[in-house]
């Protein structure tokens, strides 16, 4: 036992913050994600995880504090990622390895995949659906590992048969041997065992609750877009997360999945590939957020053309999703639905989740409201007010990319600074 204590306190003394001292950040430019604007020089004053004060000018006095020099550089609040699994990354192997893996196997590439992801400028995530997250969250949140603050769904909820199952395309023999998954493992089939399934998230840990509205394009089953849970099911679910105070994010590609999504009073819908007028003007109406996920979009249809990449059951489906949800998310932002930020990275590789930014502007939405989709409105969904925006008393969450986003998108592809909770991770 005190080697093993004595390996906690070096881990820890790796990870924890080098100095206790304020900080002086000196940004050549600050991007205020309120009103979208790119500012003048500023300092930000940072001391025990918060910015303390945020100063005007990039030479402002500040005592004995310790000098980070980005006067050349663009300072912005860290970027979240509403979707990811960082569990897992797809690739041909995928399906065969929930043969073979094990969750701590999952756990070992979890901790490589979190720390990509913070080096990417992404301070916090929401870890969409997988055991792993709510663990990691714990030892990113002890020091133990680098990586974003997490929030964390645990296993996603789903029906039989539906997206998320998590024994889809097993023969009968094994699914004998196991017999079939239930509220436990995410699996519901009634509005009690839809209450009973979040009471067990919340005893798992979680932070959030994700529900798979309609079929998903990665599961081993036909439909991508029928409709798998009643409204009365995620009335349930809705209204028993609000007892543990959790929010839930709705995985929707078809309508009637879609619609029942909304009007059951989720607080987003992911990926929303068949999003009609109806919907979108219930979710304004509602309030509803749109996390369209180009990259997952993008990244299946490329991989539909390569043989033997997905198993033929999930090809076509993949063919048809990605270039419906760019023309979706297009005319979502045209017709005024709220937009934040999301990958599904795990689909694609983590780390690159700034790519998302250059889809959302090739697509047509403004590079300032992109980058608000990732600060400000992030924060919203997560419902969380000390984050997303460069103030006193917030998080000293801060990133500083080389040039300027607003006139170059690809610019958030070159991070050169990031900070999390006033700790520096990368310079
Ligand atoms: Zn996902």
């Amino acid at each position: 036992m005190p080697i093993r204590r004595h390996l906690a306190a070096l881990l820890l003394l790796a990870c924890a913050p080098a100095w206790a001292e304020p900080v002086a950040v000196r940004c050549g430019r600050l991007f205020d994600a309120r009103s979208g604007q790119l500012k003048g020089p500023h300092t930000l004053v940072v001391a025990d995880g918060r910015i303390q004060q945020v100063v005007s000018g990039a030479d402002a006095e500040t005592g004995g504090a310790r000098q980070v020099d980005l006067r050349d550089k663009v300072c912005l609040p860290g970027w979240t990622d509403l979707h990811v699994h960082l569990g897992s990354q797809s690739s041909p192997q995928s399906y065969s390895e929930g043969f073979r893996l094990d969750p701590v196997d999952h756990a070992f590439r979890a901790v490589g995949y979190a720390e990509k992801t913070l080096m990417a400028g992404f301070t916090s995530v929401r870890d969409l659906g997988g055991e792993v997250g709510p663990h990691l969250r714990d030892a990113i949140n002890q020091g133990l590992l680098k990586g974003p603050r997490i929030f964390a769904a645990g296993k996603s909820i789903a029906t039989t048969g539906g997206h998320a199952d998590p024994t889809n395309g097993w023969n009968d023999q094994l699914s004998h041997l196991v017999g079939p998954p239930g509220p436990t493992e995410g699996v519901i089939n009634s509005v009690d065992q839809a209450r009973q399934a979040v009471r067990q998230r919340y005893k798992d840990g979680s932070d959030v609750i994700k529900i798979t509205a309609t079929g998903g394009v990665l599961s081993y089953a036909r439909s991508g877009d029928a409709p798998q849970f009643t409204v009365d099911e995620i009335k349930a679910i809705v209204d028993t997360a609000h007892d543990y105070g959790f929010r839930v994010a709705a995985h929707a590609h078809g309508t009637e999945g879609m619609k029942r999504a909304v009007l059951g009073g989720v607080t987003s819908i992911e990926h929303g590939t068949y999003m009609d007028e109806e919907i979108m003007g219930l979710m304004k109406q509602r309030g509803t957020w749109y996390i369209p996920t180009f990259y997952a979009g993008r990244f299946v249809t490329e991989k539909a053309a390569i043989d033997g990449y997905f198993p033929e059951v999930v090809r076509p489906k993949a063919a048809r999703i990605g270039a419906l949800i760019s023309q979706t998310a297009a005319r979502a932002y045209r017709s005024g639905v709220r937009i934040a930020f999301g990958t599904d990275q795990g689909v694609g590789p983590h780390g690159d989740n700034a790519r998302e930014f250059i889809y959302m502007v090739e697509a047509g939405i403004p590079a300032a409201y992109a980058l608000q989709a990732a600060t400000v409105h992030a924060a919203q969904v997560l419902g969380v007010d000390d984050q997303g925006v460069l103030e006193a008393g917030k998080r000293a969450d801060v990133i500083a990319l080389a040039a300027n986003p607003l006139e170059d998108i690809n610019a958030v592809m070159d991070v050169r600074f990031v900070m999390k909770d006033g700790v520096i991770y990368r310079q």
